[in-house]
């Protein structure tokens, strides 16, 4: 966060981010008795302190609390062990720190930090996508995830659909609230990314009723009911699709080339010796049984220019030969 806070910007400064996310986490009602043997709030800012400090492992942050510069830093009282950490963050629901989210966005929007976010015609590109966090045979809780496998084992889980606003040109990334991709208490059903990611979009438009974005994702999200809602929470998208799982789509945009429907577009970046060369499609139709739901496709190649010793392009020893496959 601390990358893109400007110059002269105090309130956008890492002491003041950290601040502010150490305030949101005293409003979290401490579950436990007044008399804890260390706060809940300290407890959550140490956790936040060691993926701050990207530590490789709870006991390498063990380290770096024993040195003290995590107090002075982070503003913590005292810092927990890692059995005291996990004993307080485990039974804690994911969505309190919610707000915590929100209230660092707002400051970043105050301090116009999402301008440089900013990527297509005012809007934001919002990355989605799901990533597993944890996986054991033997350790699990009610809400895990799990996998049966065909000698009977079974694989526990938890995962969360991550989202971020992100920008090609740069480094730092803003995170939103994940969607937790977990079970609920009681339920033999496993929760799956593409529910998570319903939920995802209902609950991003209270918190951001007027952000303007694109979302981004791999073709799993390539779906009639997912892109629906989509629309339904006025979001544009730019999602994956392959040839092996959207036959339907792909079939459609090759009877549209026949017919002559299908544009091209190729650019070379000659100083990069590189050719760029595009090919889409207007209002194709995703898949066979749900034709009302058309998108725009585009087809992406990038192949690389071998020129002969002379530099002349149309001479038999020059060639261009993809550099990527087609995405
Ligand atoms: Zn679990």
């Amino acid at each position: 966060m601390a990358h893109i806070a400007p110059k002269g910007r105090k309130h956008l400064s890492a002491d003041a981010l950290f601040r502010l996310v150490h305030t949101g986490f005293d409003n979290i009602p401490d579950y436990r008795p007044a008399d804890a043997e260390i706060s809940l709030s300290d407890v959550l800012m140490s956790a936040f302190a060691m993926f701050s400090l990207k530590a490789p492992s709870l006991l390498a942050f063990d380290k770096e609390r024993a040195e003290g510069n995590v107090h002075t830093i982070y503003g913590i009282q005292r810092v927990p062990c890692d059995t005291y950490m996990r004993e307080r963050l485990d039974p804690l629901a994911p969505k309190v720190l919610r707000p915590v989210f929100t209230s660092v966005f707002r400051q970043l929007q105050r301090g116009k930090a999402l301008a440089a976010m900013q990527f297509l015609d005012g809007h934001d590109l919002l990355a989605l996508d799901g990533t597993e966090y944890f996986s054991s045979q033997t350790i699990h809780c009610a809400a895990c995830l799990h996998r049966v496998h065909r000698n009977g084992s079974i694989t526990y889980a938890h995962q969360m659909l991550g989202a971020a606003l992100i920008h090609p040109d740069q480094r730092a990334v803003i995170p939103l609230m994940p969607e937790p991709i977990m079970n609920r208490d009681g339920t033999d059903k496993n929760d799956c990314e593409r529910h998570a990611a319903k939920r995802f979009v209902a609950k991003l438009r209270p918190n951001h009723p007027h952000l303007k974005c694109i979302v981004t994702e791999d073709s799993l999200s390539s779906n009639a009911p997912h892109i629906e809602s989509l629309q339904d929470y006025a979001l544009h998208y730019i999602l994956g699709v392959k040839e092996g799982d959207h036959t339907y789509l792909f079939q459609q945009v090759q009877a549209a080339e026949h017919a002559g429907r299908v544009s091209y577009y190729e650019r070379h970046d000659r100083a990069a010796r590189v050719v760029h060369r595009f090919r889409f499609l207007n209002q194709g139709p995703l898949n066979a049984s749900k034709a009302e739901v058309r998108v725009n496709f585009i087809e992406y190649w990038e192949r690389v220019v071998y020129l002969c010793a002379a530099g002349n392009s149309s001479c038999p020893t020059s060639s261009t030969i993809p550099l990527l496959p087609p995405v």
